[in-house]
């Protein structure tokens, strides 16, 4: 009887960015495409974004 792997854990994926193409990029953490380039470009998605911001105000 073998041990049954863990599951990876289900994490939500982010929205799909909103922007040219061109500046799609995938995130630096979760790797899913996100809005990464040019004006208003972030190399995190939203979702990672959010848990880095909870993570800094001691959630
Ligand atoms: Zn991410």
């Amino acid at each position: 009887m073998s041990t049954p792997a863990p599951a990876p854990v289900a994490r939500p994926k982010p929205p799909l960015p909103e922007c040219a193409p061109s500046q799609v990029g995938p995130c630096s953490k979760c790797q899913q495409p996100c809005h990464r380039y040019g004006s208003g470009g972030n190399p995190l998605c939203v979702l990672c974004r959010r848990e880095l911001e909870e993570w800094q105000a001691g959630k």
